[in-house]
């Protein structure tokens, strides 16, 4: 096992899932193209969250790490 810090995380991979994908907001329908989600760890748990430009809906993701 290597103990370097430089490769993808566990985070990276979720995060590529969507980062940058298109998202439709589910209040508004407003679809944006490339979705920055912030990302926040809680330990077991990370929540990806972006609020919609359009409406200002916030949406929430939540994984398990
Ligand atoms: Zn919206």
């Amino acid at each position: 096992m290597s103990s370097s810090y430089g490769g993808t995380t566990a985070f990276d991979r979720l995060r590529s899932r969507f980062d940058g994908q298109p998202h439709a907001c589910d209040s508004c329908g407003f679809v944006d193209d490339d979705a920055v989600w912030r990302a926040a760890t809680s330990g077991a748990t990370v929540e990806y969250r972006r609020e919609c430009p359009s409406c200002g809906t916030e949406h929430v993701r939540r994984y398990q790490l």
